[in-house]
């Protein structure tokens, strides 16, 4: 089965995300990558951005495509609209399949007004907008922004924007399913669910009650097709998130998760 990890985190340069990569079993390096993706089946990567909105930061292998990301790192100290010309610039590139926003990490709403500009170029480029949902994985974050529901209001305001709530809200999971239900404009990826290495038997008999939950809230959507698979890449495994997402997601819709529901929101053009 061909695969698309709809959500990792490419920075080879940084100390902190080789730790990350090393913790998971692998190497925080661009050759690493590739091999494990060819080996697991992995056809295309989207980079989650961060730090930078300057398309000369965005330089990435053909096996990815990113989305332009707006972080807390980049915002401290700078408005939103002191980068809406580079984001511009990023969506004018086929490479660039969307827009990722960080609230939790960053103290504001998604319904701020000052994200405005941002949507009106996600509308004009036809461009998904991907939202960080859910826990965060620092503790200096304010989670009244990141919970799911604050994605209610901004799809209802914006029917023509796609919306991706990354880690589907975990662990809000009831809120997140109701809010992808009840919006046509929203999908979901199952990323970060996982951090470092795992046994995969041990997990799923110690936190049977969480995990039986995720199931429950993925099955809730209608026959699974706004649940995205991807790694937040260099947290986990690569195999054993695969191996994970495959038994929670029943055989029959895994084509979807695993490809097609991403290949769609994100217009990929896979074959
Ligand atoms: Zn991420």
């Amino acid at each position: 089965m061909k695969i698309i990890d709809a959500h990792l985190h490419f920075c080879p340069e940084e100390a902190g995300f080789s730790q990350l990569a090393e913790a998971a079993g692998h190497e925080n390096t661009e050759k690493h990558l590739q091999q494990i993706y060819d080996e697991l089946g992995i056809v295309c990567g989207i980079v989650m951005g961060n730090r930078t909105v300057d398309p000369k930061d965005h330089q990435y292998p053909p096996f990815m495509r990113y989305c332009i990301g707006i972080d807390s790192f980049y915002l401290d100290g700078k408005q939103v609209s002191d980068s809406i010309d580079q984001i511009e610039e990023n969506l004018r590139r086929p490479q660039c399949v969307g827009v990722k926003l960080y609230p939790g990490y960053f103290p504001m709403y998604i319904s701020d007004p000052a994200y405005e500009p941002v949507y009106e170029l996600a509308r004009t480029y036809g461009k998904p907008v991907a939202v960080h949902t859910g826990e965060t994985s620092t503790p200096n974050a304010y989670l009244k922004y990141s919970h799911p529901m604050t994605l209610d209001e901004v799809a209802a305001d914006h029917p023509g924007i796609q919306f991706v709530m990354c880690h589907y809200g975990n662990p809000w999971l009831m809120d997140a399913a109701a809010v992808v239900s009840k919006n046509d404009n929203v999908a979901a990826d199952i990323s970060g669910m996982l951090v470092g290495r795992v046994n995969l038997d041990m997990l799923f008999e110690e936190k049977q009650g969480y995990l039986e939950s995720l199931k429950t809230w993925m099955g809730y959507l209608r026959e699974y097709d706004d649940i995205m698979f991807g790694t937040d890449w260099p947290l986990a495994n690569l195999a054993e998130y695969i191996e994970f997402v495959s038994r929670l997601v029943p055989e029959k819709y895994q084509e979807k998760v695993f490809f097609d529901n991403a290949n769609r929101i994100y217009r990929l053009d896979l074959e």
